[in-house]
């Protein structure tokens, strides 16, 4: 979609004004003399999403194991209100552990090699996680990973080549695992297209949402992906280590999920503790232990209000407020060296913008001090997320007149180009 957009500092201001989510930045922690460009990473905190952690708090301290007669259910009552965001049946998303364990769990179920078919196909840029699981997976197998993981290239180590992936379903993959949003360039996977090829073909498809949930619409019931996983601390903000999204396709409901535990058994005979293990024939019964409770809680609250907005007001505020910063980097910051490693097309690009400098870590470094909380990724990129929910027009002018001054004033040259933060 072609925007137009001005260069002042009053049409931040108008922005905002008339931007119709700017009573929801309310609702967030924004600190004083911080601009915060990291929800990609690690979401804001929320007043709903603290007042629910401290609910829980009170209910360990009043009711004890009492709370349990409903909170054994938690986990189904959060993962109902995420499944709207993938357009998924409620009793088809859960939560539980980590974005990686839940790799582990779905190629444990969805991985079950054959002489014939015994390959996991990946691409060689998402986040490393995902491949450290899969290698290990095909490894428990009996497989070396250079037999059993076909890696597809990106020809150019921003993007994925979708021809390619689709080439690479050869009769050897048994199991594909792609992000949906890529990382560092935001972009966006064509879904339905590459589950409807791979299921042409036999094979299973899975998807890692982590940069797409609460960021991008999606539709399960049109994708039909096998399985999908996802973090809630980024886009959902979810606060740290909260619990993991996993989605697991109703028509997979009656396989058995390739890691049990009792929180996998059926509701109705759970706590009769049998020997016999008795899967619930739902998402659920993908679960393993005792659902982490306080790393939920903050997330119901966080998810009211992705269910009161809905997806498609949050997208477009995000769509547009990207194109803004982009609009920015093109006139304002390419003259000093800055460009963007997104997609300008909708369709194809995410919630992030991936802003590219050679001297990205030293930028990055004074950005830190200049009141900015941006992301680094090496080896050149930095990735600014103004979030729908909670930056503003006018943050993202500030930003960019920093990073101006950043170069243009030669600080970054104080800084040492030597690794040391996390962030
Ligand atoms: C953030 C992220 C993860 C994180 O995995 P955890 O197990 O939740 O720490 C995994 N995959 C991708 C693509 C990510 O962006």
């Amino acid at each position: 979609m072609s925007r137009t957009f001005e260069t002042s500092l009053e049409y931040a201001k108008e922005q905002d004004k008339q931007d119709d989510l700017r009573k929801y930045r309310d609702l967030f922690y924004i600190q004083e003399d911080s601009i915060y460009m990291d929800g990609n990473s690690l979401g804001m905190a929320s007043k709903p999403a603290v007042e629910k952690l401290d609910e829980m708090v009170n209910r360990w301290k009043n009711e004890g194991v009492i709370a349990w007669n409903d909170l054994y259910l938690y986990a189904e009552k959060i993962g109902s209100m995420m499944a709207p965001l993938v357009n998924a049946d409620a009793d088809e998303v859960t939560i539980v552990g980590s974005t990686t364990s839940n790799i582990h769990q779905a190629l444990a179920t969805f991985y079950q090699p054959t002489e014939k078919r015994y390959k996991i196909m990946v691409d060689d840029i998402n986040f490393p996680t995902d491949r450290y699981a899969v290698d290990s997976i095909v490894r428990l197998k009996g497989y070396d990973v250079e037999e059993a993981v076909k890696v597809i290239k990106s020809p150019d180590g921003e993007f994925i080549d979708e021809e390619a992936i689709i080439a690479g379903m050869t009769d050897d993959v048994a199991v594909i695992l792609l992000p949906t949003v890529l990382y560092r360039s935001a972009q966006i996977i064509d879904m339905k297209r590459l589950a409807e090829e791979a299921h042409k073909r036999g094979i299973y498809i899975g998807f890692d949402l982590c940069h797409a949930i609460g960021a991008i619409e999606m539709d399960f019931k049109e994708v039909q992906p096998d399985f999908a996983v996802w973090c809630t601390y980024k886009y959902l903000n979810g606060g740290f280590g909260s619990c993991a999204g996993l989605y697991i396709n109703r028509k997979h409901f009656e396989m058995m999920p390739g890691l049990n535990g009792w929180f996998g058994n059926k509701n109705a005979t759970q706590f009769q503790l049998k020997q016999e293990f008795e899967h619930e024939k739902n998402a659920s019964g993908w679960q393993i232990g005792t659902p982490s409770v306080f790393n939920m809680a903050p997330l119901e609250g966080s998810l009211e209000v992705f269910n009161e907005l809905g997806m498609p007001r949050i997208r477009e505020k995000s769509l547009h407020i990207t194109a803004y910063l982009m609009y920015l980097i093109d006139t304002k910051l390419k003259k000093f060296g800055y460009s963007y490693g997104n997609s300008t097309v909708d369709e194809k690009r995410g919630g992030h913008v991936c802003l590219q400098h050679d001297e990205a870590y030293r930028i990055a470094a004074a950005l830190r001090d200049n009141g900015v909380v941006p992301d680094f990724r090496e080896p050149n990129v930095i990735r600014l997320a103004p979030i729908a929910l909670y930056t503003s027009y006018e943050e993202v002018y500030l930003v960019v007149e920093i990073l101006e001054k950043i170069v243009k004033e030669k600080i970054y040259e104080n800084y040492s180009a030597e690794r040391t933060a996390v962030v």
